[in-house]
């Protein structure tokens, strides 16, 4: 059984009619992940089909983006990418390499079309994630320092939104795997000790995290951040 299968999406900036693949549903189960969520999958990875490209405009856009553009936006788009876009099907399969691609694309229409900060963040996390099934790890750490302050900036315009125990917990994660340990070390405590989170899961993520640091601080000889000795949180 072909792992994909097609369906038509309408372009929201030409809208015109394309198809584009996606990854059946029994397939999407992924066999491991990250502590940062990256997924590891038997077969297909699905994420490698997130993207998709409108073949006539190079609109790169997923679920998450907004389904209306207004006119500056389209003004702003064809501007930018396209009118110089050359066309290219990105409707069939996809390599590892055309799946950045089609990310590289969709964070330009992101920025170009000024989508919101939380669709961007997740668009350079998932460009890191890509890098590190490449095991590029200088261009890995890159995409996850951008998604980093995208995601700290989502943070401070969300604030009082209650579902934000993976957002904190995702920029300690982040922190961690940049070797920012301090600042790591905050935000796991903020999940861990902020009474209004509910979130379970988050919550014991974090512990976990927090004890890999200690470990992982102590063995390296590191100085451990004061809320850290006082108590193991
Ligand atoms: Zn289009």
């Amino acid at each position: 059984m072909d792992p994909l299968y097609q369906i038509s999406v309408t372009c929201a900036c030409c809208e015109t009619s394309f198809k584009t693949s996606r990854v059946r549903p029994s397939l999407k189960r992924a066999i491991r992940s990250d502590s940062d969520f990256c997924s590891y999958f038997k077969s297909v990875n699905p994420d490698f089909y997130v993207v998709r490209v409108c073949p006539f405009c190079g609109f790169a856009s997923t679920e998450s983006f907004a389904e209306r553009l207004n006119a500056n936006q389209k003004a702003a788009y064809y501007e930018k990418i396209g009118n110089h876009w050359a066309a290219k099907d990105y409707g069939g399969e996809r390599t590892e390499r055309e799946a950045l691609e089609c990310y590289k694309l969709s964070l330009l229409t992101a920025q170009t079309v000024d989508e919101s900060i939380r669709v961007i963040a997740g668009i350079l996390h998932h460009i890191a994630w890509l890098y590190r099934y490449q095991g590029n790890h200088e261009q890995e750490n890159r995409f996850l320092t951008f998604a980093l302050d995208a995601y700290i900036k989502v943070f401070e315009t969300e604030r009082n939104s209650v579902s934000n125990a993976r957002l904190m917990y995702l920029i300690g994660e982040l922190n961690r795997r940049l070797n920012r340990y301090h600042e790591a070390v905050r935000w796991f405590g903020r999940v861990i000790n902020d009474k209004k989170i509910m979130d379970a899961g988050m919550i014991r993520a974090s512990r976990e995290m927090w004890q890999k640091l200690r470990e992982d601080m102590s063995s390296g000889g590191l100085e451990l951040p004061e809320e850290m000795s006082q108590n193991g949180a």
